[in-house]
């Protein structure tokens, strides 16, 4: 069952609740706390709430419900609670209620209920509540008790003080998001979140405010370059998390991974210029322009590139065109495909015995192509991590065969490099071709030259499922 988490405000709403014992004084009592007009219809009534109506907005109505005609005289309800006894005439008040349009909850019978009501941690204004969609209601108060234990008890107060500030800050701060760095700064949210939590903290007076203020006033418009990783949102650094809650707005490749994307604020604004960028200088001009477009608005961008930004990501060319506009920028680094993937499918890209020295290449670049020095990535003793090899697989064999590479070299290619899908393929030099083709090997996908590749086939752990062709077989489609 699905349900979307509201908060409704039901103050001095009619509520009716059907049924007048243990359970119905349990719901009843949430409801006075909410401040709503309870309406409860029972043959009798638990003495708590015959008590608790006497002083506060709680009607009892005294009927043995044999039929529902006394639901008639009751104001039409905002929200209608069925808590008797007895499932069958709970049935009929869901019937009854459900004909009508109403919400109702029909306690401990999820199928008849519109709503359900969570388990909650209330600290004043501020409340938690927690849901299991009716799963596991014990697993709920589980997870409350761990909430009530590490929020303090003060939070409630902290939010009222917060409140006591609004207008001012509405006005004094007129952009949004810098009214929220405001916030950021009046809950020291940034770096002494803790005090907060262990209930140390103290809101600032009326200096501190002024300086804040200001501060956030002054904000200007930066960018920060951050790599994303492989895939694997365990391989994020400390610091590509801290911008991804902070930025106000994200400019993000196409394939990030879907866990990635969900660590961004959640109001942060997603720009998708994946698609955009080819090859083409066109294009990435857009990107620069987009850039530079949202920093002068005084945002903070956040520039979501996959693996590293400065690792075939052309974050070079981003960060000139910032340089160029004076606008300010820092570069998270991130975990470069080679690195991921050779870790994850357990490749020692280096080696003492094999190879001292590690050349991360591309043969996609038409451009570039002839500036490729071949001979020199012919040589032995090395590793070659090559970047989107798959298109142009064999003209970098052809190359590194004819400029005096031996054949048989080995070779792994790692598809979906640190994913829950992570594919590993192993080979020879010669064999890319058929190897790509027979397993249908599809981009995004790293190709390992040298003879550290051969390690994959002992030392895989991450998805052990590395195929390793039958080399007669490809021998014979090579
Ligand atoms: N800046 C990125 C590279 C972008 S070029 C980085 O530092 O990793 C895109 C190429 O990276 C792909 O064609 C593929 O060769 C490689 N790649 C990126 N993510 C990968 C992954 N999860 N598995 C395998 N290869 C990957």
């Amino acid at each position: 069952m699905k349900y979307l988490p509201i908060n409704l405000n039901i103050e001095q709403q009619p509520v009716w609740v059907i049924g007048g014992g243990a359970v119905a004084w349990r719901k009843i009592k949430s409801l006075c706390q909410a401040g709503a007009e309870v309406h409860c219809v029972a043959a009798s009534f638990h003495a708590d709430i015959k008590q608790a109506a006497q002083h506060q907005p709680i009607k009892l109505i005294t009927h043995d419900l044999q039929d529902l005609q006394v639901l008639q005289q009751l104001p039409r309800p905002k929200l209608v609670i069925a808590a008797t006894d007895d499932p069958q005439l709970n049935a009929q008040i869901h019937q009854y209620t459900a004909t009508r349009g109403w919400l109702i909850n029909t306690v401990d019978e999820p199928p008849r209920c519109d709503f359900i009501t969570p388990a909650v941690v209330n600290r004043g204004p501020v409340k938690v509540a927690i849901s299991t969609a009716g799963t596991a209601p014990v697993l709920a108060r589980m997870i409350k008790q761990k909430i009530e234990y590490l929020l303090p008890k003060n939070l409630g107060q902290i939010a009222e003080q917060a409140n006591q500030w609004r207008p001012t800050i509405k006005q004094r701060v007129p952009s949004f998001n810098n009214r929220r760095r405001f916030w950021d700064r009046f809950f020291d949210w940034s770096h002494g979140s803790l005090r907060l939590l262990r209930g140390q903290y103290r809101t600032p007076n009326s200096a501190q405010i002024e300086q804040h203020i200001e501060a956030v006033n002054q904000t200007e418009g930066r960018v920060s370059l951050v790599g994303a990783g492989p895939g694997d949102p365990d391989l994020l650094t400390i610091k590509a998390i801290k911008v991804l809650q902070s930025a106000d707005v994200v400019l993000h490749d196409h394939l990030i991974a879907t866990d990635i994307m969900a660590m961004i604020r959640q109001d942060a604004e997603l720009i998708d210029v994946g698609k955009q960028a080819g090859k083409h200088l066109t294009k990435q001009q857009t990107i620069n322009q987009l850039l530079i477009k949202q920093a002068r608005l005084g945002k903070h961008v956040c520039r979501l590139k996959g693996g590293d930004p400065f690792v075939f990501g052309r974050g070079g060319e981003e960060i000139q065109a910032l340089k160029a506009e004076q606008i300010d920028f820092e570069i998270v680094p991130g975990i470069t495909a080679a690195v991921g993937c050779a870790a994850y499918a357990g490749i020692p890209l280096t080696h003492r015995d094999h190879a001292q020295g590690l050349a991360f290449i591309t043969a996609h670049c038409s451009d570039s192509k002839d500036a490729i020095d071949w001979q020199f990535y012919a040589k032995n003793q090395q590793t070659l991590a090559v970047y989107m090899g798959l298109i142009k697989a064999d003209e970098l064999v052809r190359q590194l065969i004819s400029h005096g590479k031996d054949p048989a070299v080995p070779l792994a290619v790692i598809e979906n490099g640190t994913r829950p899908e992570q594919r590993t393929v192993t080979g020879q030099l010669h064999q890319l071709t058929a190897m790509i083709r027979d397993h249908a090997i599809k981009s995004p996908a790293l190709i390992v030259i040298g003879e550290v590749a051969a390690y994959a086939q002992q030392l895989d752990w991450f998805a052990p499922h590395v195929a390793h062709p039958n080399q007669a077989e490809l021998l014979k489609t090579a």
